[in-house]
């Protein structure tokens, strides 16, 4: 992967740019010392790696704001970075970029239950959004499997999804507004605590804008009543292909589960092992939640093991206490961690029609053998919003680029039959050359002028999201 030539210019001018960021923030919020910013040189991508100039941790608006004028002036790239859990290597710094982590800003500004609403400063992680107003008995509703630890500001960034998104939307169905500073340091204000702005849809452009258009420092967020009650019930079978076809069926017959999650063999084990959830010894498992009252509960419930039962499961089982119910979401929850813990693995973010997942599903395991690679999928099977993890050996010659090449295929695929390159991830550094297999020349030209409206120097994020020799062209046309 490649990523383009730092500027000699601005590195040699390093001392002079840290001075000057020094002069506007707190003791202790510039991080310039080459061994403390080895902290920062990647995201959870973390194949890519690249220390950045310096770091910066300011503490609201205003300092933020303070930061990227003087980065403007002096022609310095920003990466802003939430809590760096991208799988795309959206946060991944150059060498001559100042990362710009919103972790410090974390406070909520307001709880407002009657409206349900909450403002928040972008660095707070998305769990502590829910824990903030679980005693009133609400929360927040997408819920990445990361989000003990990843902020608002990155679950803005990339359009975060998770396990409960079939029923509740990503994060734009569930953001009302923010407040985001630009690269030359004015402040702007989008949306607010009502449901729609007027004027032309900016929070939309926003959210999913991969760092590229502003650094969104406050957010406003729906907050929803917590359910009644919810069940998940587990449903084992002996293909993949069969799992995938359950799911389509489900999502034809009209109900709405709030999760149908997917996991193959290989997840299966290293989650086991790892969570102890109590999965049963099948080569596929669907995890599918309805929630409501018990009334409901039973109704949806019936007429998805209905479904399921058409299918010849080798196992359904529907939990019986809230005990089973949180092992077995942990068991979910862990499954990333717990396949990073028996190999190297590159986590694939793809989306396609639900009806294509038996095809496409078969298609990753002949690709699989083809390239001589293991994959193991975890994923939310009711969105289509496929998790193919690609295990490679990171200290292996040949085995990175094998993976990658792997990934591109199955990218290409799901665009192929009718998807997109992208769930909620993001595209980062990781799928932004892949593109041009998803948007034709005059798609890119349009996307290219909107980063030129908002971010004219070409600075805010470098060599993401578009096609390096895009990104590399514009920048330097300035
Ligand atoms: C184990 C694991 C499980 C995961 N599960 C899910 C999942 O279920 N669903 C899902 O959607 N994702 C998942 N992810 C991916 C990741 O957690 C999400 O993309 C998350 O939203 C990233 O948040 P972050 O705060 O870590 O952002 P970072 O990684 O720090 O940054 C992500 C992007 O946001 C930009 N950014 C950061 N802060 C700002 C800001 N203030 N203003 C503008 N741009 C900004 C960055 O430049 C970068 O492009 C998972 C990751 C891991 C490691």
């Amino acid at each position: 992967m490649e990523m383009p030539t730092p500027d000699a210019a601005i590195l040699a001018k390093k001392a002079q740019i840290v001075a000057r960021l020094q002069s506007v923030l707190p003791n202790g919020a510039v991080i310039s010392d080459a061994a403390q910013t080895k902290a920062y040189e990647c995201d959870a991508l973390s194949a890519y790696r690249c220390p950045p100039l310096c770091a910066v941790l300011p503490t609201d608006t205003a300092e933020v704001s303070a930061v990227l004028k003087i980065c403007h002036d002096m022609g310095v790239p920003v990466v802003p970075r939430g809590a760096g859990t991208s799988l795309a290597g959206g946060a991944l710094p150059t060498a001559d970029s100042v990362i710009l982590g919103v972790a410090r800003m974390s406070d909520v500004l307001e709880t407002d239950y009657d409206n349900r609403i909450i403002r928040v400063q972008s660095g707070r992680t998305n769990l502590s959004v829910t824990g903030a107003v679980e005693e009133e008995g609400f929360f927040y509703a997408p819920d990445p499997s990361s989000q003990l630890a990843c902020a608002i500001a990155g679950n803005i960034a990339m359009n975060s999804g998770g396990a409960h998104c079939l029923k509740y939307g990503v994060t734009t169905n569930n953001l009302l507004g923010v407040v985001m500073v630009l690269m030359d340091g004015s402040v702007v204000e989008v949306g607010g605590a009502h449901l729609d702005a007027g004027g032309l849809d900016f929070l939309g452009l926003i959210c999913g804008s991969e760092g590229q258009l502003g650094v969104v420092t406050e957010a406003t967020l729906k907050i929803l009543p917590k359910p009644e009650g919810a069940r998940p019930v587990l449903i084992g079978f002996d293909s993949n292909e069969v799992a995938g076809a359950c799911v389509s069926d489900i999502i034809k017959a009209g109900v709405l589960p709030v999760a149908i999650e997917f996991m193959d063999r290989p997840c299966i084990e290293a989650t086991e092992a790892f969570a102890h959830a109590g999965y049963p010894e099948c080569e596929a498992l669907l995890i599918v939640e309805v929630e409501g009252s018990d009334a409901e509960i039973d109704a949806q419930l019936k007429v998805i093991t209905g479904i399921a039962r058409r299918h010849k499961p080798v196992e359904l089982r529907e939990s019986k206490s809230e005990e089973e119910s949180a092992k077995i979401w942990l068991g979910r929850k862990s499954a990333f961690g717990a396949m990073g813990q028996i190999n190297d693995y590159m986590c694939l973010d793809g989306t396609i029609p639900v009806t294509e997942l038996p095809y496409v599903l078969r298609r990753i395991g002949e690709l699989s053998i083809e390239y001589g690679l293991g994959v193991g999928n975890v994923f939310h099977a009711g969105d289509g919003n496929m998790h193919p993890l690609i295990l490679y050996d990171a200290n292996k010659p040949g085995d990175l680029e094998k993976c990658e090449a792997f990934g591109a295929d199955v990218l290409r695929l799901c665009v192929e039959v009718g998807g997109c390159l992208t769930g909620e991830h993001g595209v980062g550094v990781e799928k932004r050359d892949l593109m041009v297999d998803q948007f034709n020349a005059v798609d890119l030209e349009a996307q290219l002028r909107v980063k030129d409206v908002f971010d004219p120097k070409w600075l805010l994020n470098p060599a993401k999201v578009f096609p390096l020799d895009a990104s590399v062209s514009r920048r330097a046309g300035q």
